[in-house]
Order: structure tokens, then C-alpha cells, then sequence
């Protein structure tokens, strides 16, 4: 199985996140995450790791709006040169807009509210790069399988789901798994399965009211969860979307039996759909004990998940979302592939 993999993730290692309560927390969201990965897949005969080739920014521009792409990419230069009373570590802006409000300010952190959701994507140095050559890691799995390969794994860094067309939030910048899916979609047509742990509400927001894509995401109960105001069950897309959206929000101690029957539900459309290839954003935050889970999904429950989407017989793009038990990441992903490979 082809490996896409670049080194340029490590540009983004934002020193610490802000967790609910205002507690300040080494950042989850770390490189050691795809060293974990690599150092697994390694070990695997039947992984070819490769470096991306460079798509530039049609594809991302395809997905996102030129103006949230811009604002990524000149954001942390600006900030470099805003005068502060204290000391910069990462651009996260402390105001955000409540309904209603829609005018987009002038001044960088104003912008930075207007188009961040949440304070758990902080611009860097190095983020706009690191997130390009995350999109060329999904974008060269997706030519892969393009081109005649079964399956391709995309190891991502950072991840994408929770990336909208004009938004970043959720670790999340540019939405590599919407990108690699929406340059498939001239393809051939295109179903994305998000088994992440959280909603992919980035996806959901790009392809809502698209009438050739079908997304399905299971994830926590976001009454209960992370993100919160997005994943219900009723959020089924818009317009000529109108039925391609479907979300399966699972209770707090979803087991395996649990996760697999909505899986079930989710391969049964994906059938009555038939796509000509599917991206599954594979996020290992469903594993039992992750930090940010409350998933009882075991590895044989992983094993399971993996072995039922193989056997679809789809060209499958995997692509990396989330996971932060890093001690158990290498092996959930070599499991979740091994059917694959
Ligand atoms: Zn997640």
C-alpha cells in the first residue's frame, strides 16, 4: 500500500492549547503523533512510504475561499509586526462573533475570530506549509488510487475534518480528506465515511448542499461533545444535498457491538450509493482510552472496521484525522490499514 507522508508537518508544533476550563495544556495535536505512525508502518512490508508530489493551491481553492486560504498564508507574518504589550507565542485571537454578526474587520485579530471557530488551531510559523503538505499527502493518495490502486493511506498532519470552507478550528486548517474527495469527484463519483471520534463538521460544511458527494460521519453525541453546535442526526444536507449528509452521533462508552452496527447502517448507504471510490477519514480517537474519547472501541474493534470497509472492494483513500494516545497509534493505524494492504 502506498504511504504518503511529508516531513514538513513538523513545521507546526504549537507550544500549548487551551483546554475547556481555561486550563493552558501541552498541545495534543503533536508531531510525535506521526513519528508513532511512521515508526509502525516501518515495521510493515506491505507499506511503500512516499513523499507527495506538489498539487499547488487549485485543488485547496476548489474546496476553501480565497479569502480564508490568504488569511492562512499571511496571518502569522502579520502578526509578527503587530506591536504587543506581551509576549507572542502563537496568533489565537480571544473575540469571536456571536450570531448575527458578519462583517469582517480589518485587523488581523479580528480576522483571525472571524475565521477561527474555536482556540485550538493557533497560527504559527510554520502552519500554512505544514498544512499544504498535509493536502499534497491526501492529494497524491488520491491520484494513486486515481490511477488504478486499490487503497492508499494519506498520514496526514495536520488534519483536515474539522476544516470548513472558510474556517479552522478543531486542530484543523485546510480539510485534506474534502480536498482529495472533491478532486476524485471529477473522476468518478465520491462517498466520504468519517470515522473520527468527533463530527467532521468541516466536511459536512463543504459538501452539504453538493448533489455528488455522499459524507457520513459517526461520531460522539456533539449534544455531549466536541464540536458541540454540529453532527445531529437531522443534519441530513441542503438543496441538491437534500439526503447526501447523514450523521450517526453515538452515546459516551459506545463498545464495539455499538460502533459496528452503526457502521452497518453507514455501509449499507454506502452501497445503495456506489461510489467509484471512497475517502474514510480515519481519526483513532474511537480507541478506548484516547485522551479526548470516551469510546470503548477495542483494537479488535479496529481490526473489524478496518476488514468491513476493505471488503466493500472500493478504491479506498484513507486519510489521518485525529488520535492522542500516541503509545497506541502506530498499531490501531497498522490494524485499521492491514486489509487494506
Ligand atoms: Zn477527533
Amino acid at each position: 500500500m502506498q504511504v504518503y507522508y511529508s516531513n514538513t508537518h513538523r513545521l507546526h508544533n504549537p507550544p500549548f492549547e487551551l483546554f475547556d476550563g481555561g486550563q493552558h495544556m501541552p498541545y495534543l495535536e503533536n508531531p510525535e503523533r506521526m513519528e508513532r505512525i511512521l515508526s509502525a508502518l516501518k515495521q510493515q512490508d506491505w507499506a511503500e512510504i512516499l513523499e507527495p508530489e506538489n498539487f499547488g493551491l487549485d485543488p485547496v481553492l476548489a474546496v476553501h475561499d480565497a479569502d480564508y486560504v490568504d488569511f492562512l498564508r499571511t496571518a502569522y507574518e502579520e502578526w509578527t509586526q503587530v506591536k504587543t504589550t506581551y509576549e507572542k507565542k502563537a496568533l489565537l485571537p480571544a473575540t469571536f462573533p456571536p450570531r448575527g454578526w458578519s462583517h469582517r474587520p480589518k485587523s488581523l485579530l479580528g480576522r483571525a475570530g472571524y475565521y477561527m471557530f474555536d482556540l485550538s488551531a493557533p497560527i504559527m510559523d510554520g502552519t500554512y506549509q505544514a498544512a499544504l503538505g498535509s493536502v499534497n499527502c491526501a492529494l497524491s493518495g488520491a491520484k494513486a488510487i486515481a490511477g488504478g490502486k486499490s487503497s492508499a493511506f494519506a498520514l496526514c498532519r495536520p488534519p483536515g475534518h474539522h476544516a470548513g470552507k472558510s474556517f479552522c478550528g478543531g486542530y484543523c486548517y485546510l480539510n485534506n480528506a474534502a480536498i482529495a474527495a472533491n478532486w476524485l469527484s471529477a473522476v468518478g463519483k465520491v462517498a466520504i465515511l468519517d470515522i473520527d471520534y468527533h463530527a467532521g463538521n468541516g466536511t459536512q460544511d463543504i459538501f452539504y448542499e453538493r448533489g455528488d458527494v455522499l459524507t457520513l460521519s459517526i461520531h460522539a453525541d456533539p449534544d455531549a461533545e466536541y464540536p458541540a453546535f454540529c453532527g445531529y442526526a437531522d443534519e441530513t444536507g441542503a438543496g441538491q444535498g437534500s439526503g447526501l449528509h447523514r450523521n450517526f452521533p453515538l452515546p459516551a462508552e459506545t463498545d464495539d457491538a455499538q460502533y459496528l452496527s452503526a457502521l452497518g447502517e453507514t455501509l449499507t448507504l454506502l452501497r445503495s450509493f456506489s461510489p467509484a471510490f471512497l475517502v474514510v477519514s480515519a481519526g483513532m480517537d474511537l480507541y478506548s482510552g484516547d485522551p479526548l474519547g470516551t469510546f470503548k472501541v477495542t483494537r479488535e474493534g479496529i481490526r473489524q472496521i478496518g476488514a468491513r470497509l476493505a471488503a466493500l472492494g472500493l478504491p479506498t483513500l484513507i486519510v489521518m484525522e485525529g488520535g492522542y494516545n500516541n503509545a497506541a497509534l502506530g498499531e490501531n493505524i497498522t490494524t485499521l490499514l492491514e486489509k487494506f494492504s
